[in-house]
């Protein structure tokens, strides 16, 4: 991994610690893991990530970082 990411923020926090601060790469390729930038925990893919930015808070977008979260280990 080089150093060509980018933070921002998703709706829905990191369910390791909380935080709101995602990292992916500026590739931003759909399967591209996003990373919690505070604790560096995997918590989905980008094209989830979308999705959860685009309905925002709530609990749709709750239970589609946890299913991610759960398939991930
Ligand atoms: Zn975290």
């Amino acid at each position: 991994m080089s150093g060509l990411s980018e933070d921002f923020r998703l709706p829905v926090a990191c369910p390791g610690c909380g935080s709101h601060l995602m990292r992916v790469s500026q590739v931003k390729n759909p399967d591209d893991v996003v990373h919690c930038a505070s604790c560096g925990k995997a918590v989905c893919l980008w094209h989830e990530a979308q999705t959860v930015i685009r309905q925002g808070p709530g609990s749709e977008s709750e239970a589609l970082i946890e299913a991610a979260v759960n398939r991930r280990g």
